[in-house]
């Protein structure tokens, strides 16, 4: 046995034995309950009382800590199941679930919902004192709630769809335990925050410091939804246009740059401007003002609809051309082929970008190149390492958002090394269907992503088992840029 599932009551077990093979093993009631393993990966599942009044009867609760009183341990296992259980369709709330030795009622469950806990059982916390916390899993079902308390009319009602819920959630279960297995990570580095997104939310950190809240943000300041969701917890207000921003306010411009007319709104709008743009889009910027005043045509090889093609392209609209694919560089047409240039997104694959640069090269022999690569040292390093790494890995793990470039180029580097590979927000996105037969895997973030997302991931899925985590790469980035004035 690899893995092993608790549940305290013999009826919790007849509810989850349908749709498993693996039996679950009933390990007693109350605080005297006895795991049948203390050495294995460990899921307890059963019915438990909300505090929380927004956890309703036939609602899930997955543990992210267990308390006893004044015991408390962390169960990094939940972003990974509760995820796992909301794409099962279930309604999944994550939280600490308490444990005591009687069930309780009146004053003691308003307390025990003041101390923030979720929900109350009566063995989790005490079976967990003979198991390893990093590989167990808690997932209770809500019978009773602080208005519908165990002795009050329509408990049989509310326990029996507690049950059912139980019963939709063991094929999860059952994947979980079939996901067991020890594993080896290769933790590709160099990896996360690059020198131009710790920049930009430092601005925006101390913007919020030296101005108070809000500070306006246009567009996400770095392409990820943690970050963002942290800074505006904190008071950041992100705006898709300037013309959201009351006139006068604070406004920071995100890493990834604007065009000059978004410059020339905020004068007009007489808004107190930060400009978060890194230091090495600006550059590119740069680059395309000297060609076009030098009345050259700009080849921009980047992705059309991404925000740092938009910001630069902005510099010069009519004289600077989109070249996405191969294809494009095949077909597009200039006014003058002997006066023209490229510049390229700092964000591309470098292989992809090099082929597209050498057909342009081919077809426009006069073709000058900036004076150094575009495509950055974070975007270039990070891909490196996450190429090597993908190569030795059976499956390949990304943390970044949807709209992260380097991110997204980090996921086809590693399909294009014969890795699978996929992208996910954080630990809550990893399928368990995934891990079938995965013995190797390959970790790597965008950017964008904060390292803290990729620890979380690691912790996560120790719960299946145990692992070997290897740091592979080599190349050490010591990387800073200066904050603007306004800062300072
Ligand atoms: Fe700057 Fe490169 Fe980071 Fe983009 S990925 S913010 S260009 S250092």
């Amino acid at each position: 046995m690899s893995a092993q599932l608790l549940t305290p009551l013999r009826i919790e077990r007849l509810a989850l034995e349908h749709g498993m093979r693996d039996t679950p093993y009933v390990s007693g009631r109350g605080p005297e309950g006895h795991p049948r393993r203390t050495d294995v990966p460990t899921v307890i599942a059963g019915v438990a009382g909300a505090l929380d009044p927004d956890v309703r009867p036939g609602e899930l609760v997955v543990a992210d800590r267990l308390r006893t009183g004044s015991v408390e341990v962390a169960l990094p296992s939940a972003p990974l199941l509760a995820g796992e259980l909301r794409r099962a369709g279930l309604t999944v709330h994550v939280g600490t679930i308490e444990s005591t030795d009687h069930v309780v009622t009146g004053e003691e469950r308003q307390s025990l919902a003041a101390h923030g806990s979720t929900a109350v059982d009566t063995e989790s916390a005490y079976l967990a004192r003979y198991l390893d916390p990093r590989q167990l899993a808690v997932v209770r079902s809500i019978v009773d709630t602080a208005d519908d308390p165990l002795l009050h009319p329509g408990t049989l009602r509310r326990g029996i769809t507690a049950l059912r819920t139980l019963r939709r959630a063991a094929p999860v279960l059952q994947e979980w335990l079939d996901a067991c297995a020890p594993r080896t990570i290769l933790r590709a580095e160099p990896q996360s925050f690059c020198a131009g997104v710790e920049r930009a939310i430092e601005i925006v950190e101390r913007a919020l410091e030296q101005h108070g809240p809000p500070v306006y943000v246009r567009r996400q300041i770095v392409h990820n939804t943690h970050v963002v969701a942290e800074l505006e917890q904190r008071g950041a207000v992100f705006v898709q246009e300037l013309d959201e921003v009351p006139e006068g306010a604070t406004a920071v411009l995100a890493a990834h740059g604007v065009a000059p007319s978004v410059r020339v709104q905020a004068d007009e709008r007489r808004l107190h401007v930060i400009d978060a743009t890194c230091p090495l889009v600006a550059k590119v910027h740069q680059e395309v003002r000297r060609f076009t005043t030098a009345g050259r045509t700009v080849f921009l090889i980047g992705h059309a609809a991404h925000e740092e093609v938009v910001g630069t392209r902005g510099e010069a609209p009519d004289e600077v051309v989109v070249v996405e694919t191969v294809e494009d560089a095949r077909t597009v047409k200039v006014p003058d082929p002997t006066q023209v240039s490229y510049v390229m997104q700092t964000t591309l694959s470098v292989e992809e970008a090099d082929v597209i640069a050498g057909e342009l090269r081919t077809r426009f022999p006069a073709l000058q190149a900036p004076r150094r690569d575009d495509i950055c040292y974070a975007t270039s390093n990070r891909q490196h390492a996450l190429r090597d790494v993908a190569a030795d890995s059976d499956l390949v793990l990304v943390v970044g958002s949807a709209n992260s470039s380097n991110s997204v180029r980090l996921v086809e580097v590693s399909r294009a090394a014969g890795a699978v590979a996929h992208l996910v927000e954080d630990a809550s996105d990893i399928r368990l269907e995934w891990l079938r037969g995965v013995r190797t895997i390959g970790v790597s973030a965008g950017a964008s992503a904060p390292a803290a997302l990729v620890d979380q991931l690691i912790a996560a899925l120790t719960a299946l088992g145990d692992l070997e985590v290897t740091r592979r790469g080599g190349v050490t980035e010591n990387v800073h840029f200066t904050l603007p004035r306004e800062v300072v």
